[in-house]
């Protein structure tokens, strides 16, 4: 039996009496160790989806991100909420968001490693790849701020259709560094970027927007005009610029608004409140006013939609890689908590019970991460007709199944800790608060859902292109043969689609996770995947790995080892 202990400190005098007991069968706390080095499954997927060259930059970074200093930062932009100042002591409109230094702290991070550029900066083999894996990492410590961070990343893609604003913009965007003063950007080097596109009666129904945009000149791409409405939810409105939809004669357009006007003035674009969330609170997300703010056109007018989905489709990839994220926390607090403990004579993780439940966790997370790193690799291989048909369908699919499927998985993991994982002095209720927030928000699950099936009925080829690249592992396990046979059966006819949707789609990420894991996962993994996942035992909740699996195996796979 393993017992690491540490002893009680007499707290009454020194009189033996006085002594009331001794720690013990208390794991250690999991830090100092590398998040990159102690992942097997993710030092794997940077290999096999083309990020090798990565691997020292990744290491360095994991060594950063298993800090005890590291994992403060992450503890104390929680306990310190952000708070909101609409004027200053003199009457003047500030709109002011103060964040604790370690957000900040967590920001200047984030971006001097490129969480938002480098795949737009140093595009090419592996460089999504490389980027999702530092995020990966990145978003263990702390979810919340990553917002930003996606967003100021996602924001190029968009940006790019309106060139003479990207020429201006991108560069300050692309820039490794993170300047948080509230000045214009005209005095700064680094900016961030935001989206603002919800207002109060329709957030997935974008084209119930009322916000108007007037021109103050010439009309169209580029322009420049004044916004009038409101936004419901803007998260991080701290951002220097924000793509906004706005409603013109032709339509609801994209613009790119400013925080502050180019002569130095504050545009009128006026924080109301900030929301009071349960969850991702180190973020700030506000209510907005929009009273004239100046604003450019970006891409074709009425046509805002189309310009801002390049940036929304980026965000969706990275929930998931956020919700993979944190099933891998949830993971590793889990194995390593039950590895330390013990009950009834033995280790945690050596009774059988706990193992099949360990090894349940163990196999979503490594399933979420070879589906997110896989649609990494197609992302650096937009140029190839297959890779993009693929990543098109993947992404709703995958941002739909994995981000839903976290909120069970945080749960199972604290429940794995026991009472001591309910307590806020740890991860564990942070990681269960954050989760459903990826599946809410950049289109809910229904709205991922109505997405595949616009793929499909716009693209017809992505069913092809996803069916052959599922397709690639038939014959290596029956059962996964028989799902997929099955699916594609389903797939003859889709005249109700809608109501099914969500079956087809959960179906749909099974298929492509069950053909990723046999191809290139654990067998022990790929094993119990099939045998769980893809033919009915009856079970619904974690722990339902039938007889014959590995739990073993899988377990000393997904335990990280503190040094
Ligand atoms: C923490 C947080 C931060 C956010 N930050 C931002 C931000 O920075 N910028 C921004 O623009 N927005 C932001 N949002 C808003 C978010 O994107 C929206 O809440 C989300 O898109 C859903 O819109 P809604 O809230 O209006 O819900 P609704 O659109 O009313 O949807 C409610 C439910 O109905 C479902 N539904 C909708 N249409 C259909 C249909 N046709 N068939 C079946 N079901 C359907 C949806 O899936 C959802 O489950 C944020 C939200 C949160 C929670």
């Amino acid at each position: 039996m393993n017992s690491p202990t540490r002893k009680t400190e007499f707290t009454t005098g020194d009189h033996p009496l006085s002594v009331t007991h001794e720690v013990m069968n208390q794991p250690r706390p999991l830090e100092n160790y590398n998040l990159y080095e102690q992942d097997t499954a993710l030092r794997e997927a940077v290999l096999r989806e083309g990020a090798g060259h990565a691997c020292e930059d990744l290491s360095r970074f994991g060594t950063w991100a298993g800090k005890a200093e590291t994992i403060e930062l992450g503890q104390q932009a929680n306990a310190n909420k952000p708070t909101f100042r609409t004027h200053d002591r003199y009457g003047h409109r500030i709109d002011e968001v103060t964040f604790h230094p370690s957000y900040h702290e967590l920001m200047r991070v984030a971006l001097e490693n490129g969480l938002h550029s480098t795949p737009w900066t140093a595009p090419g083999q592996g460089a999504h790849v490389a980027r999702a894996a530092k995020y990966y990492m990145h978003s263990q410590v702390e979810a919340a701020h990553c917002c930003p961070v996606t967003m100021t990343f996602a924001a190029i893609p968009s940006l790019r259709n309106q060139p003479d604003l990207a020429k201006v913009w991108s560069p300050k965007v692309l820039t490794n560094a993170y300047d948080s003063r509230n000045v214009p950007d005209s005095e700064k080097t680094a900016v961030t970027i935001g989206m603002a596109m919800t207002e109060k009666q329709g957030g997935s129904d974008v084209r119930a927007n009322t916000t108007r945009a007037h021109a103050l000149g010439p009309e169209g791409p580029g322009q420049a005009y004044e916004l009038v409405g409101h936004k419901w939810f803007v998260s991080a409105p701290m951002c220097d610029a924000f793509l906004v939809l706005a409603q013109t004669q032709r339509g609801l357009s994209c613009f790119l608004m400013p925080r502050w006007r180019p002569d130095g003035s504050k545009n009128p674009w006026q924080v109301q409140q900030l929301k009071n969330k349960m969850g991702n609170v180190a973020n700030a997300s506000s209510e907005v006013e929009v009273r004239g703010a100046l604003a450019w056109m970006v891409g074709e007018e009425g046509r805002g939609v189309r310009t801002i989905i390049d940036m929304v489709a980026m965000t969706r990839f990275d929930c998931m890689i956020g919700s993979a994220a944190g099933m891998r926390q949830a993971v590793a607090q889990a194995t390593h908590h039950c590895h330390h403990r013990s009950a009834f004579g033995a280790r945690l993780s050596e009774q059988p019970l706990m193992q099949n439940v360990l090894a349940d966790l163990i196999i979503e997370n490594e399933a979420a991460l070879a589906y997110t790193m896989r649609v990494a690799r197609a992302m650096d291989n937009q140029n190839n007709e297959h890779e993009r048909l693929l990543a098109r369908l993947a992404t709703p699919v995958g941002k739909y199944w994995i981000c839903k499927r976290t909120p069970n998985h945080a749960y199972e993991a604290m429940e794995c800790i026991g009472g001591s994982g309910v307590m806020e002095d740890c991860i564990m209720p942070r990681l269960l608060r954050e989760s459903p927030v990826n599946a809410i928000w950049e289109g809910s699950g229904n709205v991922q859902c109505l997405d595949t099936l616009r793929a499909l009925q716009k693209e017809p080829e992505t069913l092809d292109a996803f069916f052959k690249e599922t397709g690639e592992a038939k014959g290596a396990d029956r059962r996964f043969d028989q799902h997929l046979a099955q699916l594609q059966h389903d797939f003859a006819d889709i005249s109700d689609f809608q109501y099914r949707a969500r079956n087809l789609v959960d179906r749909m990420a099974l298929a492509l996770q069950g053909s990723l894991l046999l191809r290139y996962g654990d067998k022990d993994v790929a094993d119990a995947f099939c045998a769980s996942r893809l033919q009915n035992n009856g079970g619904m909740n974690y722990g339902n790995l039938p007889s014959g699996t590995n739990p073993t195996a899988i377990i000393k796979r997904g335990t990280p080892v503190v040094g």
